[in-house]
């Protein structure tokens, strides 16, 4: 990197916490699928700010109603309403196929408030008795930071040291539609919340029917059904919703990150009529949750990815992407998977995961490597043809370099 770079990353080393290890590359500028360093130098994006950036960065139409909002009113809290808020739960609501919408900022605040809807559920409607409610998670989730997504975790590095952790969480291994049957025995258990493609794990894709026999499995226990769509939701798998796959619909549904097209942090949650209105007035809230930017940006971003086709595109480009990815040398590159545009490469342990990114890199590329051995691509969703296969021949090309 050069001089200039070098000098930038030593001050955020020397001043920040150390609690990420960024790729060496200092992105200076954004705009769709491109984003460029503080030489100059441009890259594709293939991250997306974990699907944040579903919509392409700096999304020109989402800017200017941002902009536009931003000079009338930006917060006010819930403590009155505002112009923006309903407007925003009506169309989610509409779109999504829901008749309630909870607003909050990031994606984590989303699974709290979606457990919390649970659990409130399972003592006031479903008559568990005071504090016995479980919750189910699956082995490998990733919902988040805060001490009840780490209380869950089964991932040593998010959880170790970090005790003591919430009780009555359960975790059960994913993919495996017996684990949940059985699990859902033990009458106390309200909720099973779980990730339609596990995204953090290494682009976990399950397999067909497992979320229609959640569906079927969590109706029959009366247990709800919490989709964690953060990751997987908003276009980024070829469908509005990951489980769109399977036309089937939970009882209750998580977005966040592209929600609000990567401008903003903008999470919700949303279940039926009788479910949210357990929750009355004082029970759970957010000073930011539900402001009038957040939630004027949030529209426009929703429907930026749908006006502009970018969902039937993830699904088309996806397609192509693996298609390309599987010519690559098997002794490398073990396992392509993915569906849609959230898509994951797995390296032979021969190899090395980080510095094929630094090759990437090199070649103008920016991807990131999880769990030592896995690199998730997942471009913004506007990509065109042309632009996936020079971005498969820069792949190739870093692939020959290891
Ligand atoms: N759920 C899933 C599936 C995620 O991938 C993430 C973030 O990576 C989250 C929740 C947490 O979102 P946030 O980082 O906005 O809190």
């Amino acid at each position: 990197v050069s001089s200039k770079t070098q000098k930038i990353i030593d001050r955020e080393t020397r001043f920040g916490a150390a609690n990420y290890h960024p790729l060496p590359v200092v992105i200076q500028r954004g705009s769709g699928v491109y984003v460029w360093d503080t030489d100059g130098k441009r890259y594709f994006d293939f991250l997306s700010a974990y699907s944040a950036v579903n919509q392409g960065h700096c999304h020109p139409k989402i800017i200017a109603s941002m902009k536009q909002q931003v000079e009338i009113l930006s917060l006010t809290s819930r403590a009155f309403h505002n112009d923006v808020l309903g407007e925003f739960e009506q169309y989610a609501c509409e779109l999504f196929g829901y008749e309630k919408m909870l607003p909050m900022n990031t994606g984590v605040e989303g699974g709290e408030t979606a457990i919390k809807l649970a659990r409130k559920w399972a003592y006031s409607v479903k008559g568990t008795p005071k504090d016995q409610a479980v919750v189910l998670f699956a082995e490998n989730n990733f919902w988040g930071r805060t001490l009840a997504a780490v209380s869950s975790s089964t991932d040593p590095s998010c959880y170790e040291g970090f005790g003591p952790y919430m009780p009555n969480f359960k975790v059960i291994p994913y993919n495996d539609l017996q684990a949940l049957e059985e699990a859902c025995k033990d009458s106390r258990v309200c909720a099973f919340m779980v990730e339609p493609i596990q995204g953090e794990a290494g682009v976990f894709v399950p397999d067909d029917g497992y979320l229609a026999g959640i569906r079927k499995i969590c109706t029959k226990n009366n247990v709800l059904w919490i989709a964690d769509e953060i990751q997987t939701g908003l276009g980024r798998t070829g469908k509005l919703l990951a489980c769109d796959h399977e036309n089937v619909r939970p009882d209750i549904a998580i977005l966040g990150k592209a929600l609000a097209g990567g401008l903003y942090p903008v999470s919700a949650v949303l279940a039926s009529d009788k479910l949210m209105s357990v929750f009355t007035p004082g029970t759970h809230g957010s000073t930011f949750g539900g402001n009038p930017l957040g939630a004027r940006i949030a529209i426009t971003s929703l429907k930026v990815l749908i006006e502009e086709g970018m969902i039937e595109n993830a699904a088309k480009m996806g397609e192509l992407l693996r298609k390309e990815l599987n010519r690559l040398p098997k002794d490398k590159v073990k396992i392509v998977r993915g569906k849609g545009l959230l898509n994951a490469i797995v390296i032979d342990s021969k190899y090395d995961a980080w510095e094929l990114c630094l090759h990437l890199r090199d070649f103008g590329l920016l991807a990131k490597p999880t769990h030592g051995d896995k690199i998730r691509f997942a471009p913004p969703l506007n990509i065109t043809k042309e632009q996936i296969l020079e971005c498969c021949s820069i792949i190739q090309k870093a692939v020959n370099a290891i």
